[in-house]
C-alpha cells in the first residue's frame, strides 16, 4: 500500500497529537501514525494520571478543559481512560487522518530528504510519501533511521529508570497518603528495611502515589528498572518483566505500611513499560541545564512559557532519586527552533522528549504539558515551511517570527 500526504507525524503521544493538529489547522493534509491502538502515548498507554509542569500550549489547555481536576495538593489529575476518546474527538475536530497499529520501521532518504517512511502492520508494509515529516516517537526512531546523531543518558551513559505504572483499588481516599508519602521519614525508613531484607527488590525506592479522579483509587509510579536501554528490544522486554514482578511486592509494602492502603489491590497496569529517557537527537542547538535554570529567552523560540523542575529519577536506582543540583527553577523558559531540526535532513523536524538538549534540560522539558507545546510549535513551523516552499531545517529568524505569530493565534 502507498499513501501520499503533505505532512506526516510519526508517534501519537502528546507532542505528535499537537503537532498534527497544528499542521492541519494551517491547511496541510496531515497523517498521524501510531504503533499503539490508542492515541496519547504515556498519557494513556503509559497509564499516567497527572500533568507535571506547565506551558502556554493552547492545545494542552483544550485537552485539560473538561478532563482535569486540581487536587488540594495542587496536582492536576486526569483519567487516562477518558483521554483515550478525548484525543479522538480532538483529532476528528481538526480533520487529521490517523493510522493506528502501525510501527514506523524504515525510511527512504535521498539527497538529504526523506522521500517516504515505511510502516509494518497487519496490512504488511505501507509506504507513506510526504513533503515533510515530524518525528514525535519519543525515542527519535525516525531521525535515528536517517542517521541523525544522538546522545543518551548522563555522562556515564546511564539513563533514568524505566517504569510500569499501575492503578490501585481499595484505597481509603479520605485518609490515604498521596503527595505526603514521598517525603515521609517513617515510610522511607520502612522502605529501607524492605530493601535491605529483600522483601522489595532493588531498585524500587521512591514512594510515589497519586490520587485519582475515580473514587477509592490511586496511581502508583514506583516500579523501577535500571541499567536498561529503552531503544533495545531485549532490554525493553527485560524491563517489562522486572517491573511487573515488582508490583505485588509494592502492593504488599503499601498494605503493611501506608495509611489508607490497608486493603489496596491492583486494578490494572500500563500496557507498556515507560522509558523516561532515550535518544536526545543532535539538533542545530542543544538546550542546556543553564538555559532552563536561568529561564533563558531565545528570540527564535518555538516553545514559550515552559516550566518544570529538573526531574531526574536516579539512574543508579537509589532512594534519593533526584540529583544534587538545584531542582526547582521557578522560572519559565523558551526552547529555540534549533532544538527541533538538524543539519542532516532538510524535511524533518522532531518534537517531544527526543529533541536536542542535555541530560538535565531533558529532565525538565520531557513532561507532557511542555511536549504539547513542542508539538504546537513544530507543527506550525513545518506547516509554514510547507506552505512557503521552504526547507524545514533552514528557516531564518524572520521566518521563525512569522511562525511565532501562527503559534500565538487563537485555535
Ligand atoms: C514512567 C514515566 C512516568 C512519567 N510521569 C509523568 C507525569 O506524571 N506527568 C508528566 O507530565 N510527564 C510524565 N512523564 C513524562 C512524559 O510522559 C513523557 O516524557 C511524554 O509523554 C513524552 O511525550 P512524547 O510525545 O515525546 O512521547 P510519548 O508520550 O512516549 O509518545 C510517543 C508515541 O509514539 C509512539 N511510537 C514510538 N515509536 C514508534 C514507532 N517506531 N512507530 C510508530 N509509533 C511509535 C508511541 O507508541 C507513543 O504513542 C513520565 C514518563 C515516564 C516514562
Amino acid at each position: 500500500m502507498e499513501l501520499y500526504y503533505d505532512i506526516v507525524v510519526l508517534g501519537g503521544g502528546p507532542s505528535g497529537i499537537s503537532a498534527s493538529i497544528s499542521a492541519r489547522r494551517l491547511g496541510a493534509k496531515v497523517l498521524l501514525i501510531e504503533k499503539n491502538g490508542v492515541l496519547g502515548g504515556m498519557s494513556t498507554a503509559g497509564l499516567l494520571n497527572v500533568w507535571c509542569g506547565d506551558s502556554y500550549s493552547k492545545i494542552f489547555q483544550k485537552v485539560i478543559k473538561n478532563t482535569t481536576k486540581k487536587t488540594d495538593s495542587g496536582r492536576r489529575i486526569f483519567s487516562p481512560e477518558t483521554l483515550k476518546y478525548e484525543y479522538i474527538k480532538l483529532i476528528e475536530e481538526y480533520g487529521v487522518d490517523v493510522l493506528l497499529h502501525s510501527f514506523v520501521c524504515d525510511v527512504s532518504v535521498k539527497n538529504g530528504r526523506i522521500e517516504s517512511i515505511k510502516t509494518a502492520s497487519k496490512s504488511g508494509y505501507t509506504s507513506v510519501f510526504a513533503s515533510n515529516f515530524i518525528d514525535a516517537t519519543g525515542d527519535g526512531d525516525v531521525a535515528n533511521l536517517c542517521g541523525i546523531p544522538f546522545e543518551m543518558g548522563r555522562e556515564d551513559g546511564l539513563t533514568q529508570p524505566m517504569t510500569v505504572e499501575f492503578m490501585i483499588g481499595g484505597v481509603d481516599s479520605e485518609n490515604a497518603l498521596f503527595k505526603q508519602a514521598r517525603g515521609n521519614a517513617y515510610l522511607q525508613q520502612k522502605m529501607q528495611e524492605y530493601l535491605s531484607d529483600g522483601r522489595i527488590s532493588r531498585p524500587v525506592g521512591l514512594i510515589i502515589l497519586i490520587e485519582a479522579l475515580e473514587p477509592n483509587t490511586a496511581f502508583c509510579n514506583m516500579t523501577n528498572v535500571i541499567g536498561v536501554d529503552g531503544t533495545n528490544v531485549l532490554d525493553i522486554t527485560k524491563a517489562e518483566f522486572e517491573a511487573r514482578k515488582q508490583i505485588p511486592q509494592i502492593i504488599k509494602f503499601l498494605r503493611e505500611n501506608v495509611k489508607g492502603y490497608e486493603n489496596a489491590y491492583v486494578i490494572t497496569s500500563a500496557c507498556t513499560v515507560g522509558a523516561r529517557e532515550t535518544r536526545r537527537l543532535k539538533g542545530k542547538y542543544t538546550l542546556t541545564y543553564l538555559d532552563v535554570q536561568d529561564g533563558r529567552f531565545f528570540d527564535d523560540w518555538l516553545v514559550d512559557g515552559a516550566k518544570y523542575c529538573f526531574g531526574v529519577h536516579n539512574p543508579n536506582g537509589k532512594v534519593d532519586a533526584v540529583i544534587g543540583k538545584p531542582v526547582e527553577t521557578g522560572k519559565r523558559y523558551t526552547i529555540p527552533y534549533g532544538c527541533f531540526v538538524s543539519d542532516k535532513i532538510e524535511n524533518l523536524a522532531f518534537a517531544g522528549r527526543c529533541i536536542s538538549g542535555d541530560h538535565y534540560a531533558h529532565s525538565s522539558y520531557r513532561v507532557m504539558p511542555i511536549c504539547f507545546a513542542m508539538g504546537e510549535g513544530v507543527g506550525s513551523c513545518v506547516a509554514y515551511a510547507f506552505a512557503n516552499g521552504l526547507k524545514v531545517n533552514s528557516l531564518t529568524l524572520s521566518d521563525v517570527k512569522k511562525v511565532q505569530q501562527l503559534i500565538e493565534e487563537e485555535i
